[in-house]
């Protein structure tokens, strides 16, 4: 090999996809992916470094990578042979390009891997180097990007490689606990120890079309069970179906969507180095009684209206209530739930987690949505995306509107109980403001999973309550056709339980109620959104948290008030 000599562009390179040949200024043109098929070539650190961020302001980190050969190992070349070859063959010093950045104009601290330098991968100097850039992102307090191309530890550094995964952890545990947002880019292959460490204990976790990741590679896999493996085995859409990465990104719009994360990010502060809202006071309003019971309209026919497939969805209102919705998938676990749906956005220009559940006007959509009822993994999702707001100082609002909990064989066994239970502890000390909407049917623990809120509205024909009315009538009644008188019993309208002080507001319909006017409820929706976060935003979490927790202490005396209301 003669390594020292500059390398000739060649003209034509041939696509590992489809094997058409290619013109090679072309696919530079087209970023490397084949116009052909779409297959992604892999990319050097240099060049994807320059496809990320904006031009001219990369600057590498000072830090060079000292030579280390810890066990002196020999396999049939010396270790440093490899290295020596490595970097002659690369231009790279180490298996990782660090330095810091703006992508659309936001600040970042990237480490980029490159997969050409013994396979990406991990040892003692990438690990190093890594931690550097991640202390200048704490340093500078601005986020981390990570790009991934590893087949995992170095094998060549032995167990101090293995260390490296727990040495980069650390230093991405520091910046979670500074609030300074984290994202990973796997890019293909990322295996091994770098799968099992930075690359997917990050905030975010986003996947380039077509990469592959997973802990052991396909080859040990199947050596290990004796079985064939299945189609897209470890793929980016394997990964977001079992719930591994937030999002799949094609190469073209990898640039756009880390530029929307970061604008997201930039905009969250910690309640201290906020500016002051405007007008309001401090203190979040306390619900005083309704005087009156508005009485009009049977509970029934309320029941019917909050269930009316016309009526918006967690998305319609995420489209026309909000705006930059980038939405964020998976409990990391092995699942993704469609009938939650949640992710950053911006409501009057306020970053926010908005976190939903997911319902659907047609039969078959109803249907991928499992009709809203959250999965064990949906009540996970939820929770991590929860966790995330908290620690990048960002409100959550959550939009409520599920029969129930998935009541299947599948999500008692993977734990819905407890995953409900630990929503719920979550949110009563989540120390970030959290507004929870009833938007239509709020149904039992599977609601309440996303109404322990600071401020908990309801939309006027929403319901919520502790057991549908047909489940009610089923026990207490001799039949489910008592589901009428059942809702009637129950106190499920927004009315009764603006009495009952369950709720703070109800937020007014149109006319003929919410599915006739869609695009005017869900104005209705982001002005009392608007309006009830305000105040919250300058309360110090801590006396969120406390106020939280008296508000959800006073029920013991809603009894007395209902009666009040009653009379
Ligand atoms: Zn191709």
């Amino acid at each position: 090999m003669t390594a020292t000599a500059p390398r000739e562009e060649q003209l034509w390179s041939r696509c590992a996809g489809c094997a058409t040949l290619l013109y090679r200024k072309r696919l530079r043109r087209n970023l490397d992916v084949c116009p052909e098929c779409g297959v992604h070539a892999r990319l050097g650190a240099p060049d994807r470094v320059r496809q990320l961020v904006d031009p001219g302001t990369f600057r590498p980190l000072p830090h060079r990578p000292a030579d280390v050969d810890p066990i002196d190992f020999v396999d049939v070349v010396p270790y440093p042979h490899r290295l020596t070859a490595a970097r002659a063959g690369t231009g790279l010093a180490e298996a990782v390009l660090c330095g810091t950045a703006t992508l659309g104009g936001h600040p970042a601290a990237l480490a980029v891997m490159d997969f050409r330098f013994l396979g990406g991968s991990l040892g003692c100097a990438v690990g190093e180097l890594i931690t550097c850039a991640a202390e200048r992102a704490l340093d500078d307090r601005v986020p981390l990007i990570l790009v991934t191309a590893s087949g995992g530890a170095r094998m060549q550094e032995g167990v101090l490689s293995l260390m490296q995964m727990a040495t980069v952890s650390q230093a991405v545990a520091a910046l979670r606990e500074a609030g300074l947002l984290t994202v990973s880019v796997l890019t293909d292959p990322t295996y091994g120890g770098v799968a099992a460490s930075f690359a997917t204990n990050t905030d975010v976790v986003v996947a380039e079309s077509g990469a592959r990741m997973g802990f052991a590679g396909p080859r040990v896999i199947r050596q290990v069970t004796g079985r064939a493996l299945p189609d897209g085995f470890q793929t980016a859409d394997f990964l977001l179906r079992h719930g591994q990465v937030d999002m799949v990104v094609p190469r073209r719009a990898l640039r756009g969507r880390l530029v929307a994360l970061l604008a997201a990010a930039r905009a969250a502060r910690p309640p201290a180095t906020r500016p002051p809202a405007p007008r309001r006071p401090a203190e979040p309003p306390t619900s005083d009684p309704v005087p009156t019971a508005t009485g009009d309209g049977d509970p029934w026919a309320t029941v019917r209206l909050a269930r009316h497939p016309g009526r918006p969805t967690t998305l319609d209102y995420l489209e026309s209530a909000f705006d930059g919705f980038v939405e964020l998938h998976g409990d990391r676990l092995g699942g993704d739930c469609p009938a939650v749906v949640g992710g950053l956005a911006r409501v009057d220009g306020r970053p926010v987690m908005v976190i939903g559940h997911q319902k659907g006007h047609t039969t078959a959509e109803l249907v991928a949505r499992n009709f809203g009822m959250a999965s064990p993994a949906g009540h996970r999702k939820a929770l991590r995306l929860m966790r995330l707001a908290a620690r990048l100082g960002l409100p959550v609002v959550t939009l409520v509107d599920t029969p129930g909990a998935d009541p299947g064989v599948g999500a008692e066994e993977q734990g819905q109980a407890a995953a409900i239970a630990e929503n719920i502890l979550a949110l009563t000390v989540l120390p970030t403001p959290v507004i929870a909407v009833v938007t239509g049917e709020g149904g039992s623990g599977g609601a309440l999973a996303l109404a322990v809120a600071d401020r908990v509205l309801m939309l006027e024909h929403a319901v919520y309550s502790v057991i549908s009315p047909e489940g009610c009538a089923a026990i207490l009644w001799p039949d489910r056709s008592a589901a009428p008188q059942a809702a009637r019993a129950l106190r499920l309208t927004a009315p009764d339980l603006r009495r009952l002080g369950v709720v703070d507001e109800i937020v007014p319909e149109p006319a003929g109620a919410a599915h006739v006017d869609p695009e005017a409820t869900a104005r209705a929706l982001g002005d009392v959104v608007r309006d009830n976060l305000l105040p919250l935003l300058d309360v110090p979490a801590a006396t969120l948290v406390r106020l939280r927790r008296q508000r959800f202490r006073r029920f013991g005396a809603a009894r007395a008030s209902l009666r009040a209301g009653a009379r």
